[in-house]
């Protein structure tokens, strides 16, 4: 048996699986990378198919086989040079494209070559499918599935190569590419001339060097000249003479069109080789069918604001109850921790420092995971991509995107989101600007904690009109976002917008399974950063309104306020006499001194120093208390609100005796109150905000908001009192 030895060349781009098929056909143990350029030298090893010992060689991985790299120049030696058998091209099945570039320019050569479709196991994955046959006949190269981490495939490649090697018996085949009306002329002359004078004879197809002079390629044009400077010197003429003309016609070079050419080609093949995955003919009528509703020019913003609205109220109508459970749980907490112990400074930043902070935050989690769940079906069907299909047209002129929609509504575009999910939903949106002009303009939307800000200064200055109110502070929220979206993109983020690519995917049945995953991921980063950050904030709120305390002999003073008036009490009721009243009169004393120990607190001390600033927007120090409070959290504006206005504790949900605290109080006239309103709509995000968009786009852009928010808010504020106040 003296069979001659096949040698079998293995040729791909990086990262292939190269090394992995090399591996599985020699039995050889490789290194297998999952980065480019592990394979820089070629290695060999040994196979058998039969009777037929052959050697295997791993070539570098490459793109291409210009000269550029020492890989490329390696792997383009050992096929000129050591002219294999045959050669198997390794393709990455599912970028079919971008692999045959390669495998291309080696059938241009002329080598035998099989294709080895590698990773089939992802192409199936994906649904999709290759005809092989088909690819087979469009090149002339036999096609084999390989998916080479399992070995499978492995006899069949062989088989394969030791078939095409026997058939062609050394003899190589170049395939001819048209290379267009420019240069397919030029490259007939080039050839004639190579052949006539030898150029590289018995090595390489004439063809070829004529390419390789049309790219430019210094090492063949050497070996031009060397067999004949005459000969050398004419081709080099054509090539210039063709730059020239092709820098003239179509302002680019030869290896450009070249290029171009064989992209054409390749995508021409892959076209009709590449099966998409079978799609349900009837699923893509039915959601056409829906789409003519869905996204009808009428029906279809109806249809939206309709499912918005239907958002809102299920979030609401069930979250309600989840929600008040962990509150009346947090309050429980507060009150037991209370009644258990002694009073002082450690009760105290326990009870209303720690309970309550980290209650606020999750007293909202039932609301959150709701509206999570209810927006990843909204998802999971395929109607949001509507929406933002429908609502582009309009974001487009603010400089936003379709997808912005979102973030809006998730933060409180419809009264009752929560801006630290909605910033955390602009990730959706892939251009960096429109997401930065996105998640910077949310937090105008009006929160869940805004509301009650705005239902309490609406009961004092608006009485009976609540609704309208809030509607009012909800479309202004709109303008504002839109608007400063608007100005943001035409300075400070400026750029193109990007084109919106109409991707509307069939509608499709959302799993349950899908949805519980997707709410739990959400309301979870949710609850983390929540939690961790708000109850540091929370601590500090309560410190600066805390300290320092009121000097002995104030507190003192107070409290023998309460005594007298408790003992008057006792008194009244050993006389069996009515005593409302006198209980009044101690929790009054009480409550003054909470608002004098606030005043007195850092915060109640940097209220008064503002009052200066505030004095133009009609704001009192006890208001700009309560506005230092929101910057860590906007719930906190009504409860710091009712202690500074000597209510003790304001339950925020009833702010009815706040509400007529501020309609009575004569030095804050309505014209403040709105101000107040559009100060709340505009100024800096909370905290938590502030550190979500931190995590989104850096701290420079999450404490840009925070001073350009609160600029623009002071602004409007003075704007909106001295007018109003002029009008009145
Ligand atoms: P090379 O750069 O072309 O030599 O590629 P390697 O052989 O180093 O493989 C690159 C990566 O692709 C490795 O992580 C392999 O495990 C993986 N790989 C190779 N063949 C297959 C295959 O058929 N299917 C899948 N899914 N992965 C593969
Ligand atoms: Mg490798």
């Amino acid at each position: 048996m003296s069979e001659p030895r096949l040698t079998i060349g293995l040729a791909g781009n990086p990262n292939c699986g190269k090394t992995t098929l090399f591996n599985a056909l020699t039995g050889s143990h490789q290194h297998v990378g999952n980065w480019p350029g592990v394979t820089v030298e070629k290695k060999m090893g040994h196979a058998r198919h039969g009777e037929l010992e052959l050697d295997v060689v791993d070539l570098p991985g490459t793109y291409s086989l210009t000269a550029y790299s020492e890989e490329e120049k390696a792997a383009r030696r050992f096929l000129i040079e050591d002219r294999p058998a045959a050669v198997v091209d390794v393709l990455t099945a599912d970028a079919l494209e971008r692999n045959l570039y390669l495998a291309v320019q080696i059938m241009e050569l002329g080598v035998p070559v099989v294709l080895a479709l590698n990773m089939m196991d992802e192409v199936r994955k994906r649904g999709k499918d290759i005809d092989t046959g088909l690819l087979t006949r469009l090149t002339g190269c036999p096609a084999v599935e390989t998916v080479a981490r399992q070995g499978k495939g492995r006899r069949e490649i062989l088989e394969a190569a030791v078939n095409l090697a026997s058939e062609r018996a050394g003899a190589w085949i170049p395939l001819r590419i048209s290379y267009g009306p420019d240069l397919d002329p030029v490259l007939d002359e080039m050839e004639a001339i190579v052949e006539a004078n030898g150029i590289m004879a018995g090595k390489v197809p004439p063809r070829w060097v004529g390419l390789k002079y049309l790219e430019g390629d210094p090492g063949i044009m050497r070996r031009g000249r060397e067999a004949s400077d005459q000969a050398g010197e004419k081709l080099e003429k054509l090539t210039a003479k063709v730059a020239a003309h092709l820098k003239k016609t179509l302002g680019t070079t030869p290896d450009a069109i070249i290029a171009d050419y064989r992209y054409g080609y390749i995508a021409g093949i892959a076209r009709q080789v590449v099966r998409y995955p079978a799609v349900d003919q009837e699923r893509l009528r039915l959601s056409d069918h829906m789409d003519r509703v869905l996204t009808h020019q009428l029906a279809g913003p109806l249809v939206m604001a309709l499912v918005i609205y239907l958002l809102y109220i299920l979030t609401f109508a069930v979250g309600k109850v989840p929600m008040e459970a962990v509150q009346a749980a947090f309050a429980w907490l507060g009150k037991t921790l209370e009644a258990a112990m002694p009073e002082g400074q450690l009760r105290s930043l326990l009870v209303s420092g720690v309970i309550a902070g980290v209650g606020g935050v999750l007293g909202f989690v039932p609301l959150i995971m709701i509206m999570f769940f209810l927006l990843s079906a909204l998802e999971d069907t395929g109607y949001v991509a509507r929406m933002a299909y429908m609502l582009d047209r309009v974001f487009r002129i603010f400089g936003l995107h379709g997808t912005s929609v979102l973030p809006f509504i998730v933060s409180g575009g419809i009264a009752g989101g929560c801006a630290v999910p909605g910033v955390m939903a602009t990730r959706a949106l892939r251009s960096p600007k429109e997401k930065l002009a996105t998640l910077l303009t949310a937090p105008f939307m009006t929160c869940g904690a805004k509301v009650p800000v705005f239902l309490m200064l609406a009961a004092a200055f608006f009485p009976g009109k609540e609704a309208a109110v809030m509607s009012a502070v909800t479309l202004a929220a709109w303008v504002a976002a839109l608007c400063v979206a608007k100005l943001l993109r035409s300075t400070v983020v400026k750029g193109e917008s990007t084109p919106f690519v109409m991707e509307l995917p069939p509608y499709r049945m959302p799993t349950l399974r899908g949805l519980c995953i997707h709410t739990w991921e959400r309301s979870w980063e949710y609850m983390r950063k929540a939690g961790t950050i708000i109850l540091a904030i929370s601590v500090l709120i309560w410190a600066a309104m805390t300290f320092p305390q009121l000097p002995q002999e104030r507190a003192a003073a107070f409290d023998q306020r309460a005594e007298a008036a408790q003992a008057q009490v006792e008194e009244a009721k050993a006389q069996g006499l009515e005593s409302a009243a006198l209980e009044d009169a101690v929790k009054a004393a009480e409550a003054a001194k909470s608002e004098e120990a606030l005043r007195n607190s850092f915060a109640g001390r940097a209220g008064v120093a503002l009052e200066g600033l505030t004095a133009p927007a009609g704001f009192n120090w006890r208001v700009n208390i309560a506005l230092l409070g929101g910057f860590a959290a906007k719930e906190v504006i009504v409860s710091t609100l009712g202690t500074a206005y000597s209510l003790g504790e304001v339950d925020t949900k009833d702010a009815a005796p706040l509400s007529e605290m501020l309609a009575r109080d004569e030095s804050f006239p309505r014209a403040a109150g709105i101000a107040l309103i559009a100060f709340v709509i505009l100024y800096a995000p909370c905290s938590v905000t502030i550190v979500a968009m931190a995590k989104e786009a850096g701290w420079r852009w999450a404490l840009f908001s925070m001073g350009f928010n609160t600029a623009l808010a002071y602004v409007a504020a003075v704007v909106i009192f001295q007018a109003a106040r002029l009008l009145a």
